[in-house]
């Protein structure tokens, strides 16, 4: 067979569409799918990129050119990540260059990764018990240096026989509270010898196996339900409530996965809750036992990937507890993916693209690798709950919290009326004071759930109603009084305090509304004596901030935790017994088609973490709307009813389940223009999709860093082929590129918005 001549390469661009190039007869054995090459592109610019295909379709280009060099010897990628990644770039209308980039670790780090090298020493030959004896001996007037070879021996456990151990230098000198001066003599005397051996980057305690705990009869069946419905189908929902025992279940699916030599993915919404979950993890699972996020440097990221790649049994890693990230690693023999909190909308990536959402895209890595995969959730997604029930995913309930402890009970607190009855303090109705007073009386701990982080989400004049909102985004600034500034969350943007109106000069400049900063405040004021402490996005920047906050509720020196839903994931504290959320209606009011099971969702998980071993526990909500649907099924804890009632409105208003939805935002800094060119593209998809098209419309937030948006929604039926839809938005798309003067627009495609 003759060799092809050409490879498509995809290059980390936001171009849509492959590159291809010729390849030169003396590097054709080595042009291989997922290797990386280098190549000339541009006028003279050098780029490297993945070899994605080879063929000899030899295209209509002029002056085609060729790749340069080869740089990998094995493929950087293997053909399971290479598939997953088109199959993104498909499904999600994203450019495979875009894929590329949040899948790689950057360029740099893979070529100049090279194991960081740590000294251990070791004996310098098998010396008989005697002739170490007498070596002791002979060290008695050097009593330091005898010191060390006596730790040596005790730490290796070394004696005639026995192959010799080398130990970390720095563990050998600090276990002998030695200084390396004094090990420098016995080197010299060829008694021990210095070795250099790669170490891992990644902090590594060592572990111990503690076998998985045994299953309580209702986890039991569960565990056996879900097992007989792999034997049928590739995917099962879990649904579980809060602390049934999800986590144990899932330990027990890993074991199995684990002994048959396959390897398991974790996947977590948050990166907070993967310090607790993997301390669990580890404990049976030991060092083959990996964790992988945003916050690791890339180095590390670099050093995670090898490992994962590394298919030694012993080296390599078997296990991964990942963010949505985490898909991207080079499995290459996946048995099980379990996405926890499946729910969860953190799965979906927002900006930049791709826009991937990682439980689906987790069920498309899953089928690739012939893997299972299981969803797990005390509240489903209404998508995956009607998946289940119409039978295409197994279902597995387990209505029982573990140990017979009772679901926490729910007090709703209303605070209309405590407000019109001067029984509020500060943002306190009376129910929620006296479930902490009692808590805090039996040092027992508590929760305090609120959606927005700062001080004040905006300040007003008392006078003229006039707020201070960002110079380059359509929204309030928020008041964060820590710092003494006003912060645009969404970019950033700081100013300063005003001391006088804006518009007349008045000094009555007031706080409206309240965040975790404020909150934090006030509980310190009204009990004084607790400890208290926040986590939120301002409190957890630091690679270790939210463990090291964790740790010590976990260790009882927080008695009040306040935080935003960051803390109402999946977290398992022993004594914690009371929630509070402070503020269920701006949760319950967001503008959104999903709002009312997110609000449900959010709710019964923030709930679940209270009262999970003996104590009850018990939650407090407030709202002042105590009548609302959702308020009043929580009370219940009832999410078939909940679900029953969204799927009907979801059929009624023809929303997700029951279509798909493309969005396309469309930005500009020049408001007309934008208007003048979403209206072209509006019109362009009206003539191809008719009635399915809604806008183009401002969404709530209509500028964002001096960039105008527009948007428009397509709603395309169950029936119909997204292959085609996709093409046909495409391709409108591409028409209104060519538009003169649009390349000054920013259009930014999501499929399945969420
Ligand atoms: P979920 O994941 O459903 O919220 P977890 O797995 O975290 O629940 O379980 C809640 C608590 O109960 C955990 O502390 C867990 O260790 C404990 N637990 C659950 N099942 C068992 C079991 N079979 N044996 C011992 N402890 C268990
Ligand atoms: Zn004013
Ligand atoms: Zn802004």
């Amino acid at each position: 067979m003759p060799e092809n001549s050409f490879a498509d390469i995809i290059l980390p661009l936001a171009v849509r569409g492959r590159f291809t190039y010729r390849i030169p007869g003396d590097i054709a054995d080595s042009v291989r799918p997922g290797v990386r090459v280098s190549v000339p592109f541009g006028s003279n610019k050098i780029c490297s990129g993945i070899v994605c295909n080879t063929h000899n379709n030899k295209p209509a280009v002029r002056n085609l050119k060729s790749i340069i060099s080869v740089l990998d010897a094995v493929p950087a990628i293997n053909e399971y990540q290479l598939k997953l990644w088109l199959w993104i770039s498909d499904y999600y209308l994203c450019c495979e260059g875009e894929v590329m980039k949040a899948a790689l670790p950057s360029e740099a780090s893979l070529d100049n990764y090279k194991p960081r090298l740590e000294t251990y020493i070791k004996l310098s030959q098998k010396f008989t018990d005697d002739e170490l004896n007498k070596t002791l001996d002979t060290l008695a007037k050097a009593p330091r240096q005898q010191e060390i070879l006596s730790t040596y021996l005790r730490l290796t456990g070394y004696s005639s026989g026995s192959e010799i151990m080398p130990i970390a230098k720095s563990l050998l000198l600090s276990e002998a509270d030695c200084s390396p001066n004094i090990l420098e003599p016995l080197t010299a005397k060829g008694i021990l010898s210095s070795v250099s051996m790669p170490v891992t980057r990644l902090n590594e305690s060592d572990s111990y196996r503690e076998p998985v705990k045994k299953l309580s009869e209702a986890q039991a069946a569960a565990y056996e339900s879900i097992t007989s419905a792999f034997k049928f189908k590739n995917i099962v929902l879990l649904h579980g409530v809060t602390s049934s025992g999800k986590t144990e279940i899932y330990i027990h699916l890993i074991e199995e996965q684990l002994k048959i030599g396959k390897q398991v993915l974790y996947m977590l919404p948050e990166i907070a809750l993967t310090t607790q979950i993997i301390l669990r993890l580890k404990k049976h699972f030991g060092s083959v036992t990996g964790i992988y996020h945003s916050r690791f440097s890339d180095p590390e990221k670099v050093e995670i990937w090898k490992r994962v790649a590394d298919t030694d049994p012993l080296t390599g890693y078997r296990l991964i507890l990942g963010v949505r990230s985490s898909l991207f690693l080079p499995f290459s023999n996946l048995g099980l993916i379990i996405v926890d909190e499946e729910h969860d909308n953190s799965y979906k990536q927002q900006d930049p693209a791709p826009r991937y959402h990682a439980r689906d895209s987790a069920i498309m890595l899953a089928g690739l690798h012939k893997a299972k995969t299981i969803l797990g959730s005390a509240s489903p997604s209404v998508e995956s709950y009607n998946n289940a029930v119409n039978g295409k995913y197994g279902l597995t309930e387990l209505s029982e919290r573990y140990g017979n402890i009772k679901l926490p009970e729910i007090i709703i607190a209303n605070t209309r009326e405590a407000y019109r009855k001067k029984l509020m303090v500060s943002h306190f109705t009376p129910e929620l004071l006296n479930a902490m007073d009692v808590a805090l009386g039996k040092e027992e701990q508590i929760i305090l759930f609120q959606n927005r982080r700062g001080f004040s989400p905006y300040i007003e004049c008392s006078e003229c109603g006039w707020i201070p909102v960002c110079v380059q985004c359509a929204v309030n600034l928020t008041y964060h009084k820590g710092i003494g500034s006003l912060v645009c969350h969404y970019c950033g943007y700081t100013a300063g305090m005003p001391s006088k109106c804006g518009n007349c000069h008045s000094t009555g400049m007031v706080t409206r509304g309240f965040g975790t900063e404020k909150i934090e405040d006030d509980i310190k004021i009204v009990f004084p004596a607790a400890r208290v402490a926040r986590m939120d996005q301002d409190t957890t920047r630091n690679k270790n901030s939210f463990s090291k906050i964790i740790k010590a509720f976990e260790e009882r020196r927080i008695d009040i935790l306040i935080g935003t839903q960051m803390i109402s994931k999946g977290l398992d504290f022993e004594n914690l017994t009371v929630v509070g959320i402070l503020n269920a209606d701006n949760l319950l009011n967001y503008p959104d088609f999903r709002a009312h099971e997110r609000s449900f969702q959010l709710m019964e998980q923030v709930s679940g973490r209270a009262g999970r071993r003996q104590k009850l526990g018990k939650v407090v909500i407030q709202t002042s709307d105590p009548a609302n649907r959702i308020i009043r099924l929580i009370l219940r804890h009832d999410y078939k009813r909940m679900f029953s009632l969204q799927a009907e409105e979801r059929m009624t208003f023809n929303y997700p389940p029951f279509c798909r939805m493309v969005k396309i935002s469309i930005k500009h800094k020049d408001r007309s223009l934008l208007n003048y060119y979403s209206e072209i593209l509006g019109k362009d998809m009206k003539a191809i999709f008719g009635k399915r098209v809604l806008g183009p419309e401002s969404p709530v937030i209509s500028q964002v860093q001096l960039w105008y948006i527009k948007t428009i929604l397509i709603k395309i039926e169950r029936e119909k082929s997204p292959v085609k839809a996709k093409q046909l938005i495409i391709g409108a798309i591409e028409r209104l590129e060519k538009e003169k003067g649009a390349s000054s627009l920013k259009i930014a495609v999501d499929v399945d918005p969420y």
